[in-house]
C-alpha cells in the first residue's frame, strides 16, 4: 500500500478531491463492482463500511478509467484481516493495513515457510506461499503467533 499511495501522489501531487473520489466510485459501481465482489469476496457493502477514499487510495486509482485495473494488477487489495478497518495488499503484506503491519513479524512467518518447503523442490514454494497467505488471512491464532511483543 505504501508504494501504491506514493504512486498516485507522484502523479497528482495532491490528495484527491471528494468529487474525484466520488466519480471514481460511481464508475467502479457501474462497471466493476459485480465482478469484483465475485472474485475478491468483498464488495460495495464492506467498502462503504471502511471508506470509499481508503479503497480508492489503496488501489492507486486517480482517474475513473483506472477502476478496471484490479483485473490485471499484480497486487490484490483486500480488507485487513486484523482490524477490518482498512485495506492492505495481499501479496506484499499479507493483507495487513499500514497500521497493523508493523505489529507483525512477517519475516519470521515467511522464514518458517521457507524452512518447511523442501529445498530440493523449489517449485512447491509458490503453492506454499499461497497457502500461507490464506491461513494468515483466515486464522487469527496463526496471526497471533507472529505478533510482535511491544
Ligand atoms: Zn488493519
Amino acid at each position: 500500500m505504501r508504494k501504491l499511495r506514493k504512486f498516485w501522489e507522484t502523479k497528482t501531487g495532491t490528495r484527491l478531491s471528494k468529487t474525484v473520489v466520488n466519480s471514481i466510485w460511481v464508475a467502479f459501481l457501474k462497471t466493476e463492482a459485480a465482478e469484483f465482489t465475485k472474485q475478491m469476496g468483498y464488495g460495495p457493502k464492506e467498502i462503504h463500511k471502511i471508506g470509499i477514499r481508503k479503497f480508492v487510495d489503496a488501489n492507486g486509482w486517480f482517474l475513473t478509467q483506472h477502476v478496471s485495473r484490479w483485473r490485471t494488477d499484480a497486487w490484490r487489495v483486500v480488507v485487513c484481516p486484523e482490524c477490518g478497518k482498512d485495506f492492505g495488499i495481499l501479496s506484499d503484506d499479507m493483507g495487513l493495513c499500514p497500521k497493523c503491519l508493523p505489529r507483525f513479524d512477517l519475516n519470521k512467518y515467511f522464514g518458517e515457510i521457507h524452512k518447511i518447503v523442501d529445498e530440493d523442490k523449489p517449485e512447491l514454494m509458490g503453492a506454499a506461499i499461497g497457502k500461507a497467505m490464506v491461513v494468515f488471512m483466515g486464522d487469527p491464532e496463526t496471526r497471533a503467533r507472529y505478533r510482535k511483543i511491544s
